[in-house]
């Protein structure tokens, strides 16, 4: 581990760190701990103890992604996570991504002494390059997490300290001491964090499950939480995707003999499509392709990454000779390959994608077989379902879940969620991670297993919660703001073009020029120029000289300036529109004066 300030280059053992947090607060350990970090006088110990711990929830609580919490303690802030959401597309038309806007972060009090990783899914990390322009921390997290995004820093060409962080370790990171425990989930070293200030203990869940049965490579984090629990938790952040879903999410190891049955099927070409950083499942192919003799082709620029990443941290052994070219598939038997493949959400770039959709180097075959090894997140059903279509109608064999056993959730069902209350007894929860439906459910789940009702606090973006003294209290919310990035553009889409858009993807665009005389009369007929209106063109011809007319009837209030002129024959055209055809095309009006 590399700490920049060398004060902060002890890293204290977890017996180490549990013999020490048997001090009481203030006493020699924790009082030489403030003295020195915050210089803070004797006499002002006291008054420090009174400080809250706050909670405001940046994005995560109103949808699946965007997640960011900051928590704030005596002026020092601590930042856990902070990813992108995906909006659906069919509402944000030509968005390619979504986070929390960051603006507020510049005029807080204090220092954010760092930003701590759970994981290296886009929805927890994807967004810190655009937060690292508000605030200039270090991050902090597990290896592979940290891996991915140092490669997207260097993207960015941000130079920020990456610290990665070991499992049996506790990082001091200003006032906050941090552990990263390691759990289950569809990404390599994803953690729960135990999060502790001199005198608040949380502990946030991250993205977890709980492998049952027991994976040979998982973590099993059950006997550390316990123990947490056991030394008292104030307040638990939840997750709650699966929340609504009966049971456990269900062991990758189940997986196996799902996989071997299309192996031992298969007569052509086999190909996995996945979330290209969701190595385990990479390598239950990778085995299996080695069982049967295949070899392996990585399509997709994402997933060549990730499994670059993945084998330098020794996280899948791969051959060079078990990998061929692209380029080179033709020279072995279809029944010897098996295709690793990205857009299991039907991505539209993505290889799999274009390979259903005809526009890529590689083309379907009758024989092939694909196993869809993945969830569709919501609002890509329809995406998802337009290229399993496309795979069978060319002959292809589709594998997908439910329907086969090709996948499991990275994420715990309501058994997994409860243990997690079990295990860590806090006095508080916050269900986190979700739309707001998850959220309600979590805190029905809860209260039903005998949680009290008043103890769990259902929060939206931009809410605040403090903890002081074991009581939790709401503080006055932060406005919440959502920044909209478009496709390869360098500046993000503002609410008003939001809005312009959804409006020309209904009814398209018209736009109307007109000729204005001196005396402020239309000298001909407005024209008027259509585009992706459901209206036939032809129709337009009949609208200038209606539009001249009620123009000319319109009362002079309307017309004694360009923007007033402007917004009567946008009214009037809009008007005629609604009642003859029942539409609300976007009007733009071009004015010119002669
Ligand atoms: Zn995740
Ligand atoms: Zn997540």
């Amino acid at each position: 581990m590399f700490l920049c300030n060398p004060e902060h280059a002890t890293v204290s053992s977890n017996q180490r760190a549990r013999e020490e947090r048997t001090y009481p607060p203030f006493s020699s350990a924790w009082g030489n701990f403030l003295r020195r970090e915050f210089n803070l006088p004797e006499n002002k110990k006291k008054e420090s103890a009174m400080h809250p711990l706050t909670a405001t929830f940046l994005g995560g609580l109103e949808e699946v992604g965007m997640n960011c919490l900051l928590l704030s303690w005596q002026d020092n802030h601590l930042l856990i996570d902070c990813g992108l959401g995906f909006p659906d597309p069919s509402y944000y038309p030509g968005v390619e991504a979504a986070h929390p806007c960051f603006e507020r972060l510049e005029h807080l009090e204090g220092e954010i002494v760092g930003i701590v990783v759970t994981h290296g899914h886009e929805d927890h990390i994807g967004a810190i390059p655009q937060l690292l322009k508000y605030c200039d921390a270090p991050v902090y997290g597990p290896e592979f997490a940290m891996k991915l995004l140092g490669h997207r820093l260097h993207r960015h060409h941000l130079q920020t300290p990456i610290h990665t962080t070991q499992p049996d370790d506790i990082y001091p990171i200003g006032p906050f001491e941090v552990e990263w425990i390691p759990v289950a989930h569809s990404v390599p070293h994803s953690c729960c964090l135990s999060i502790r200030t001199p005198l608040h203990h949380i502990i946030h869940s991250g993205d977890f499950k709980f492998e049952m049965p027991p994976s040979p490579r998982s973590p099993n984090p059950l006997p550390r939480l316990g123990a947490l629990g056991e030394e008292g938790v104030d307040l638990l952040f939840c997750e709650s995707t699966n929340v609504s879903v009966p049971g456990f999410a269900g062991s990758e190891s189940s997986l196996y003999s799902g996989f071997e049955d299309v192996f031992l099927r298969a007569k052509g070409r086999i190909f996995v499509v996945t979330f290209s950083s969701h190595i385990d499942r990479l390598h239950l192919a990778i085995e299996l392709a080695r069982e049967f003799g295949r070899k392996i082709v990585l399509l997709g620029a994402s997933l060549q990454r990730n499994v670059h990443a993945a084998r330098e941290l020794g996280l899948l052994q791969l051959r060079a000779d078990d990998i061929i070219d692209l380029n080179d598939m033709h020279t072995i038997s279809p029944r010897r390959l098996l295709i690793l493949a990205t857009g299991s959400q039907a991505e539209p770039f993505s290889a799999m994608t274009r390979i259903a959709m005809g526009n890529h180097k590689v083309s379907l075959q009758q024989e092939d077989s694909i196993i869809w090894s993945s969830r569709k997140i919501p609002g890509n059903e329809n995406a998802i379902g337009y290229i399993h279509d496309q795979i069978v109608e060319q002959g292809a064999r589709l594998y997908h879940s439910p329907q086969y056993p090709v996948h499991v959730s990275g994420h715990g069902f309501r058994e997994e969620i409860q243990m997690m209350h079990q295990l860590t007894q806090p006095t508080h929860l916050v269900p986190i991670h979700g739309r707001q439906t998850f959220l309600h459910e979590h805190k029905l789940l809860a209260t039903q297993s005998g949680f009290p009702a008043e103890n769990i606090h259902l929060c939206q973006n931009g809410d605040r919660l403090s903890l002081h003294k074991g009581e939790v209290t709401r503080l006055p919310s932060w406005e919440h703001r959502t920044v909209f990035m478009a496709n390869n553009s360098t500046h993000p889409l503002s609410e008003d073009a939001q809005r312009e858009r959804r409006q020309m993807s209904r009814y398209g665009l018209i736009v109307l020029s007109a000729q204005l005389n001196m005396q402020g009369q239309l000298s001909t007929p407005p024209q008027f120029s259509l585009m992706g209106v459901p209206v036939p063109k032809e129709n337009a011809k009949d609208w200038g000289e209606m539009l001249q007319e009620r123009f000319e009837e319109s009362p002079m209030e309307y017309k004694l300036s360009k923007a007033d002129i402007e917004e009567t024959l946008r009214r009037l055209l809009g008007n005629h529109l609604r009642s003859a055809y029942r539409i609300k095309p976007r009007i733009e009006v071009l004015l010119h004066q002669t």
